[in-house]
């Protein structure tokens, strides 16, 4: 089955922290004080992140999970 998760690219992430702090799942960290990353544990994939990046460095994507 798919299923959805949010995807940083670390490219354009600016480690603003607006992810982590409207992501209803506590899904977000901030690692190393250098981009977001996403725990795939917690994340459900409902894309408030990537509305809320000023950056546009969230998609939220399909993937195949075992
Ligand atoms: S898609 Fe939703 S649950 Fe997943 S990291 Fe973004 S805000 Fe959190
Ligand atoms: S909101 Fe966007 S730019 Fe800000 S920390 Fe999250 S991914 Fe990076």
């Amino acid at each position: 089955m798919p299923k959805r998760f949010a995807e940083v690219n670390e490219s354009y992430c600016v480690s603003c922290g607006a992810c982590m702090s409207v992501c209803p799942k506590g899904a977000i960290k901030i690692v190393k004080g250098c981009y977001a990353f996403v725990d795939r544990n917690f994340c459900v994939g409902c894309g408030i992140c990537a509305r809320t990046c000023p950056a546009g460095a969230i998609e939220v994507k399909a993937h195949e999970v075992a």
